[in-house]
Order: C-alpha cells, then sequence, then structure tokens
C-alpha cells in the first residue's frame, strides 16, 4: 500500500517534471541537475566553468538549498541569473520548486541552466525535476567507496565529475578502484577528474559541456 502511494507522487511529479521539460526545450535551454554529497563541489564546479565557458553561452543557475542564500549570492557576485529554492528541510529538490524557479529567472537570456540541487547522495535520485542532463559530482576526501554504497545516485548520472583531484594523494584515493564501481552500476557515463581549485582537469569537462551544448540545439524560432 505504501509503495503505491510512493508511485502516485512520483508520477504526479513527473508530470511537471515534463511539462518543464518542454518549456526549457521550447525557448532552447540546456538543464544541467548537479546532483552530490554537501561540499562535493557542486558550487564550484558551476563557477569554474562559469569562468570558462565561451562568453555566448548564457548561464542561468537555480540553487536548491535546505536554508540560507549563501551560494545564491557567491553566484549572483559573479553576474549569473540565479534564484534561491529553500525547500524548508526537504532534502531534494522536486519538479514544482523548478516549475516556480523558472518563472523567476529572465529565460529568454539564457542557454545553459544549472540547477543545483540538495547536497545528497540518496533522494535527489528518485525525483525527475525536467533537466537534460543529470552529473554527480563526488570529491577525494568522501572517498572512493561512494558508487558501491550510494549505486541508484551513480546508475542515473549522464556524466560523474571527481573533483578535489589535487588531494588525491592526501587522502589516498584509488581512482581505479572508484572507476570500477562506477561501471557495475552505469557503463555510459563519461568520468571527468578534475579540480575546480586549480583549474586542472577542466577543459575535458568543459568540451565535453561544449558538446552537449551543440547537441542540443536552439531552436532557430526561440532566438529572438
Ligand atoms: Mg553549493
Ligand atoms: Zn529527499
Amino acid at each position: 500500500m505504501q509503495l503505491e502511494v510512493k508511485k502516485q507522487i512520483l508520477s504526479a511529479n513527473d508530470q511537471v517534471a515534463a511539462q518543464n521539460r518542454a518549456r526549457l526545450d521550447t525557448i532552447g535551454v540546456l538543464a544541467i541537475n548537479v546532483m552530490a554529497s554537501p561540499g562535493a563541489g557542486k558550487t564550484s564546479l558551476i563557477l569554474a566553468t562559469a569562468d570558462r565557458l565561451p562568453r555566448e553561452v548564457r548561464l542561468g543557475v537555480i540553487e536548491g538549498d535546505l536554508a540560507s542564500r549563501i551560494d545564491a549570492d557567491i553566484i549572483a557576485s559573479h553576474n549569473i541569473p540565479v534564484t534561491q529554492i529553500n525547500t524548508g528541510g526537504s532534502c531534494h529538490l522536486d519538479a514544482p520548486m523548478i516549475q516556480t524557479a523558472l518563472d523567476q529567472l529572465p529565460l529568454q537570456n539564457v542557454r545553459l541552466l544549472f540547477i543545483e540541487n540538495v547536497g545528497n547522495l540518496v533522494c535527489p535520485a528518485e525525483f525527475e525535476l525536467g533537466a537534460h542532463l543529470d552529473v554527480v559530482v563526488a570529491s577525494t576526501p568522501e572517498g572512493h567507496d561512494k558508487p558501491y554504497k550510494y549505486p541508484g545516485m551513480f546508475a542515473r548520472a549522464d556524466v560523474v565529475v571527481l573533483n578535489k583531484s589535487d588531494l588525491l594523494d592526501v587522502f589516498d584515493f584509488d581512482v581505479a578502484y572508484f572507476e570500477r564501481g562506477l561501471r557495475m552500476v552505469n557503463s555510459v557515463a563519461p568520468l571527468f577528474v578534475l579540480s575546480c581549485r586549480t583549474g586542472q582537469g577542466l577543459d575535458a569537462w568543459l568540451g565535453w559541456l561544449l558538446d552537449q551544448l551543440d547537441c542540443h540545439a536552439k531552436p532557430a524560432d526561440a532566438s529572438s
């Protein structure tokens, strides 16, 4: 019985997620759902990316947090349009929250939208938002066992970023072991090992991102 209720809630969420996706597609916005543990570097990845993207790729950001607008203020200080969702205790974003947030962004001027999910490797994986791609950010201080412990999250990733590569040695992080765990649940998602702090490895990630933008071309009639 409980299972059925959960299924119904998810499908109501999925309906709104589909509406969000349709809206984004109509105006040619590529949306990326950024998921990770707290402190892995979601905001850092968004900022490091923003600093290196060609200027014509206009960014927008939706910041999801339990409380505070710390990350939203940092993003805004880089002159990036941002809207904050405070979930008030909920440990994940859902599609209706994104629907509301989309109303608050100048979407006509956005080409690439990052949605920073609540820091959590569990239930964000269960809620469709309407984004086109899911990036999961792991980081060296968390340890190399995360794909084994949180298979649901890593299974749904379209791309995995391993951040804080400058600290691999400090934390005895075994990248091969991490990648074997990832491949047990996900054979296709590319893995980018990088450091948002030093910039090491960011070029490969940016190349992948620009390829995704090419694949999700802006509709010709949405250019105005
Ligand atoms: Mg953050
Ligand atoms: Zn949750």
